[in-house]
């Protein structure tokens, strides 16, 4: 590729970590601009009253082979465990138990004697679910006509009780999508079942981040970074990009000082309404869509007992308005004897609304429900934090909303888990979109596709706008005093 061609990089999630890093390993030089004081984006920790919290518990799957290999290399997969087999234990009140399990059977096989022992449902329901989640193996996830309808629609109309899309389909679709199932778009619920559960036997075994997220993702992302020759600033907030003749100019700056760098080629890897400000006027029409796709919020709850009250790694709660429990004990560093229970409350826009006695009043009695241990411990510390715009928002068309990677101006790219990837707003989607953009621009500036050329979701030539002017490929990267 062009050798020391300079790229810029806004926006320091997994999406622009991954493009950063790719476009550096192409022999560019790169400057990275995060406008927090730390990389990772969506996924972070942070320190409160002792703890060491993630702002939302995050896990992935097996499948999830573009984020694994990203952990790779940075070092820090040792700190994730995947599952040997997918197995979620299940909490109702009244301290009932059961589990949803694959079996080592080869896929789709594998999940029947899990469905035909979901214990919530009547053996006539577990019978349809099985016949449902064969229908929704065989539906095409890329068609338009797929997208526009809601799963919930779909859902009734292969005769799926309430019952079953409460005790069963949202327990998949509901922490995958971040919307009710109800709610869903039916491309984007087909995808995951189809990509995380049937594809095959292994593909939905869950991983899970042993260590605070920011351990995980941000800290070692910015010494890769920084070995690969990649320039991070942190505190730096881009607000304007603008085409030169040749390249791209972008204004921003930390604090009230204020730049203009220029650059040859350019990725936005910002949250999709930030990026919507920021792309430039030639762009209007990508900036018009993604004003289109709303966000969904995320809501955590931190509690910690003065003992252990879940004796399992993660938990789902069924009939009860507790999603998902984990036990972060030990990530959290919460004091010896104690117990740290994050509960992950995904599609949460009414918890949004609530204040933290609200959540209190509502969430501890059915964590007591569902954990009787629960009821005879005290509870040392309820902390909530909350994320208005966690993801996008998984609503039927909003498949047809996104954006590839592609701008159709050269040398400018998208990159981010809104892009058009398959994938719902997980942090698999964040680093295909990663591949997918440094390899726009590195097409773009002349080069070929040394990085990320098997990455799926990765764009391919057609369609392709004209390359950028060989010439365009050098480093001319100028940061000058603007008022
Ligand atoms: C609470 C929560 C729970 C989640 N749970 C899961 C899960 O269990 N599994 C899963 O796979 N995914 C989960 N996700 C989603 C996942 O975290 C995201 O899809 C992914 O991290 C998005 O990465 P990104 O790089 O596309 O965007 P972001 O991480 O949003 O990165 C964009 C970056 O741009 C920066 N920025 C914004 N404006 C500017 C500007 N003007 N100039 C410079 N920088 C700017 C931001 O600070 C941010 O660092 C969860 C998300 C949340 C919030």
């Amino acid at each position: 590729m062009s050798d020391g061609a300079t790229i810029a990089v806004v926006g320091g999630g997994l999406a622009g970590i991954t493009a950063a890093l790719d476009c550096a390993d192409a022999g560019a030089k790169v400057i990275l601009l995060e406008v927090r004081p730390r990389l990772g984006g969506a996924a972070y920790s942070v320190r409160r009253d002792g703890l060491t919290l993630d702002n939302g518990q995050h896990v992935f799957l097996r499948c999830c082979t573009a984020y694994r290999a990203l952990l790779e290399r940075l070092g820090s997969a040792g700190l994730t465990r995947v599952q040997e087999r997918l197995e979620i234990p299940l909490l109702a009140p009244g301290g009932q138990r059961g589990v949803l399990r694959r079996d080592r059977l080869p896929a789709p096989l594998h999940l029947a004697r899990a469905l035909l022992g979901h214990r919530p449902l009547t053996v006539r329901q577990r019978l349809s679910a099985i016949a449902a989640t064969a229908a929704i193996g065989r539906l095409d996830p890329d068609d338009p006509a797929i997208d526009a309808q809601s799963m919930g629609r779909w859902l009734a109309a292969h005769r799926q009780s309430a019952r079953a899309i409460d005790t069963l389909w949202d327990l998949i679709v509901l922490p995958t999508l971040n919307v009710p199932a109800r709610e869903a778009s039916l491309a984007l619920a087909a995808f995951v079942f189809q990509e995380g559960l049937l594809r095959s036997a292994d593909a939905g075994d869950i991983g899970l981040h042993e260590a605070p997220l920011g351990t995980i993702i941000g800290e070692p992302a910015l010494r890769a970074l920084q070995r690969a020759g990649v320039e991070v600033r942190l505190g730096w907030r881009g607000s304007a990009l603008e085409a030169r003749e040749r390249g791209w100019r972008l204004s921003g700056g930390a604090g009230t000082q204020t730049e203009a760098l220029e650059c040859d080629a350019a990725i936005v890897a910002l949250p999709h309404l930030r990026a919507a400000e920021l792309l430039p006027a030639q762009a209007a029409e990508i900036a018009q869509r993604l004003r289109g796709v709303g966000v969904s919020p995320i809501v955590n709850l931190h509690v910690v007992y003065d003992r252990q009250v879940l004796d399992a790694p993660f938990a789902a709660g069924v009939d009860s308005p507790v999603q998902y429990l984990f036990d972060r004990t030990d990530a959290g560093g919460a004091p010896p004897g104690s117990q740290y229970l994050a509960v992950s409350l995904s599609g949460a826009v009414e918890d949004m609304r609530r204040s933290v006695q609200q959540l209190r009043d509502r969430y501890l009695p059915a964590i007591e429900e569902l954990l009787p241990q629960a009821r005879k411990a005290t509870v040392r510390q309820f902390l909530v934090s909350r994320e208005h715009a966690a993801t996008f928002r998984a609503a039927p068309g909003v498949s047809a909303l996104r954006p590839g990677p592609r701008t159709g101006l050269p040398g400018l790219a998208l990159a981010g888990a809104y892009t058009a990837t398959r994938w719902p707003a997980t942090l698999e989607a964040a680093v295909i979109s990663g591949h997918a953009a440094a390899q726009t621009v590195l097409r773009d500036l002349g080069g070929g596709a040394p990085v990320a050329s098997s990455v799926p979701g990765a764009p391919g030539a057609a369609g392709a706008p004209g390359a950028m002017p060989a010439s365009a490929a050098r480093s001319h990267l100028a940061a000058g005093a603007r008022a």
